[in-house]
């Protein structure tokens, strides 16, 4: 069926992408009619970098070849000196078509943000939003049109260590970041220079890889895909992202970069998607590996065929394209269409009116690294972190703690504070060691463990520090280098030596607060047990260390939620809540989906997060609809019934309990974030719309069935109130 998409869509003429834009449309026109067949190829072309590697390694400045209008986009180009240099060649170029420069600013740009999975632990869309305007505002100004970001894969095994990009676990949160992330990037109006293209990727399903092994393949069903994986794409691709980038992994038997169903069917013709595919790194060269292409030629054959637009770093397109064309292989309105698609973002920065909009120097050095940059990264910071764990109500740290022992090089890690895929400038991070002295208390710093090796380091030291000290704060987890592309582990749990030395501590009878630094779900089974409080820092980024301070000592009461399950076992992966009903769901019994060796239960379920205050619900109950699109309400009220100001995300989970298909146990369906000072309580109330009841069926069509539901809302994804609920 989905061929049914594809027959007949070939047909290359009146593919425009205008949107409706006629002046835009009659620009591109009659510059496409003007463009010799290498010209059309150096548009679909980007390479990395402003150099080629020439004979005996000889590195060749690309302005030669930009001059001639053979390349049209260049990644890892940055500054403004650079981009001008090179926007300058091309205006010296035959037709004068400037050039885009893309780089993968993924958290932050040089103010360093919390990675991405972090920042989606606040449930906060506008702070993730902010979040995304500040690092476009950043990258415009040092000469950037586009990101590869946001990462939308849904992340379900632990092990892949990408799951640091996204936005965790779950389609329907990981649909409205991606909007939000969109939104963020790309501004009310491209034409603002402060704003710049965004990048779904990786399309698609690169988060299903098997056993969470980087760029292995990917084996799902399209209805599977459809439900469990396409929401963050689509939402996307609706919020009105320029681009859209193919990912390495194959689906359904083909590499996604050459597969016609995918981009030409999903993509262009049934989601109408208006910008342009560029190929993730190598791509399109990369499908002979595959075995999916005999050589480079056929694999430009097939990915131009299947909708590919623009080809990143491999030279596919640029070796074979025009030739292809001339052997009438590739029909050359395809290519048009192609181009069309680039010149139009191109069009919509306004490089047009004028090529150097993103080449001021004036602020470049104003807007980069500002305060308000910094002040932003901190408030992001702030609502990232998760408070785990917190007996006796050790944490807010009273003001009476002077003296910390503060155990871990990651505090004082600059590197580490901004974790992996980041362009923050590492000399202006604030760790956690410089924050505690300028708060003025006494910090008493032990590395405690060995970085490299997790060999546990002068003990006996670390001990007397511990003694000595009010509260003992250790910074253990990941280092930044640990999480990210190319980093699948095959265990996810914090080295034995690291967790033996917070048994050491605990022992010391000081309060023991641990700092989970991670960029991934970690396992630290012995510490769960053992340390006062625990707070998930992941990686924050440039103001990490003030953001801690913040939490620890109360100025802000952490409001995170955990935006993936965290296992209590390696063996549970891959793990997620929205897990399907099965035919033998007797716990009791032990008939049911288990192991015999291992727990069940994770450490911590999907959204979990404390607060200093605590939040009791109470009055649940289903209302009636409008009559209209609401087809009913589901109201809950909340109350701060603790002693702090803090705010709660509210969480409406659904179960469908028969359909025509098998449906998860439960889905995240709504959810609200709310403040509540002591004593106060709120009304929150979710609408039920198609959204909330409907899903995909096997052939991909979204329906609503009517029957039996049960609504679930509580604080996490596991302690939750139900109430029952037809559809008639
Ligand atoms: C990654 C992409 C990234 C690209 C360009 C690839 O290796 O998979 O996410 O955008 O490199 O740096």
């Amino acid at each position: 069926f989905i061929g049914l998409w594809v027959a007949g869509m070939l047909s290359p003429v009146g593919m425009s992408a205008a949107g409706g834009n006629i002046e835009m449309e009659r620009f591109i026109s009659s510059l496409l009619e003007k463009m010799t067949l290498e010209e059309k190829v150096g548009q679909l072309s980007q390479c990395s970098g402003g150099f080629a590697t020439g004979p005996d390694n000889t590195q060749i400045s690309r302005t030669e070849e930009v001059g001639k209008g053979l390349l049209g986009s260049m990644l890892n180009v940055c500054g403004v000196k650079e981009t001008r240099k090179f926007q300058e060649a091309a205006m010296k170029s035959r037709l004068k078509i400037p050039m885009l420069f893309g780089m993968d600013v993924i958290h932050g740009f040089r103010t360093g943000f919390p990675l991405p999975l972090a920042e989606a632990a606040s449930f906060d869309l506008e702070a993730i939003k902010m979040g995304a305007r500040c690092s476009a505002r950043e990258a415009a100004a040092a000469g950037l049109h586009w990101t590869f970001a946001p990462m939308v894969d849904i992340g379900w095994d632990a092990r892949w260590g990408r799951v640091m990009e996204g936005a965790g676990e779950d389609p329907y949160y990981g649909a409205k970041v991606a909007a939000a992330r969109v939104c963020g990037l790309q501004g009310d109006d491209l034409s603002a220079d402060s704003t710049i293209l965004a990048c779904i990727k990786h399309f698609v399903g690169y988060g299903a890889v098997v056993a969470g092994k980087d760029y292995n393949s990917v084996d799902m069903s399209w209805g599977h895909f459809a439900n469990f994986y396409m929401p963050p794409y689509k939402a996307g691709v609706e919020a009105g992202a320029a681009t859209v980038m193919s990912a390495f992994n194959d689906f359904e038997n083909r590499p996604c970069t050459g597969n016609e169903d995918l981009l030409r069917g999903l993509l262009k013709e049934k989601w109408g998607f208006q910008g342009f595919v560029v190929s993730d790194w190598g791509s399109v060269g990369e499908m002979v590996n595959h075995r999916y292409a005999k050589d480079q030629k056929e694999a430009a054959n097939k990915a131009i065929m299947a909708g590919l637009d623009m080809e990143m770093v491999s030279e596919c397109y640029a070796q074979n394209l025009a030739d292809l064309v001339r052997e009438k292989k590739v029909p050359e309105a395809l290519l048009d269409d192609a181009v069309r698609r680039i010149l139009e973002q191109k069009y919509k920065l306004g490089l047009f009116d004028d090529p150097f909009r993103y080449c001021n120097e004036e602020r470049e050095r104003t807007v980069i690294g500002a305060e308000r940059s910094r002040r932003e990264a901190r408030y992001m910071a702030e609502r990232s972190v998760v408070l785990l764990k917190n007996e006796g109500a050790v944490l807010p740290l009273a003001s009476s703690v002077r003296r910390v022992a503060l155990i871990g090089g990651l505090s004082k890690s600059q590197k580490d504070m901004c974790g992996s895929w980041t362009c923050a400038d590492e000399s202006k991070v604030v760790t956690l060691y410089e924050a505690m002295q300028e708060r003025g208390v006494e910090v008493d710093f032990h590395e405690g463990y060995d970085l490299e090796s997790n060999e546990i380091k002068d003990l006996k030291g670390t001990l007397k520090a511990a003694r000595r000290a009010d509260v003992v704060v250790v910074a253990m987890g990941e280092r930044s280098g640990e999480s990210g592309e190319m980093t699948s582990k095959g265990d996810i749990s914090i080295p034995e030596q690291q967790q033996r030395l917070v048994t050491e501590l605990v022992k010391t009878g000081k309060p023991v607060i641990v700092l989970m630094m991670c960029g991934r779900p970690v396992i630290f089974n012995e510490v769960r047990q053992q340390a006062l409080a625990i707070l998930c820092t992941w990686w924050l980024g440039s103001e990490a260390g003030p953001a801690i301070c913040n939490v620890l000592w109360g100025d802000y009461n952490p409001s995170g939620k955990l935006p993936m399950t965290f296992p209590s076992h390696l063996g549970q992966l891959p793990l997620y809540y929205q897990y399907k009903s099965t035919g033998r769901p007797y716990a009791n019994s032990g008939w049911c989906a288990k192991y015999i060796d291992i727990p069940s239960e994770p450490a911590y379920p999907f959204a979990f997060g404390l607060s200093y205050t605590t939040f009791e619900y109470s009055a649940l109950k289903v209302l009636p609809g409008d009559g209209g699109k609401v087809h009913a309400r589901v109201r809950v009220e909340v109350k701060n019934t603790g002693r702090y100001e803090g705010e709660e995300v509210v969480q409406l989970y659904v179960r469908d309990e028969a359909a025509s298909i098998t449906r998860p146990v439960k889905e995240l369906k709504g959810f609200e974030k709310i403040a509540l000072k002591p004593g106060e309580s709120k009304e929150v109330v979710f609408d039920i719309t198609d959204e909330q009841l409907g899903f995909y069926d096997n052939r991909m069509n979204f329906v609503v069935e009517k029957g039996d539901f049960t609504f679930m809302v509580g604080t996490n994804s596991r302690d939750v109130d139900s109430v029952s609920y037809t559809l008639l």
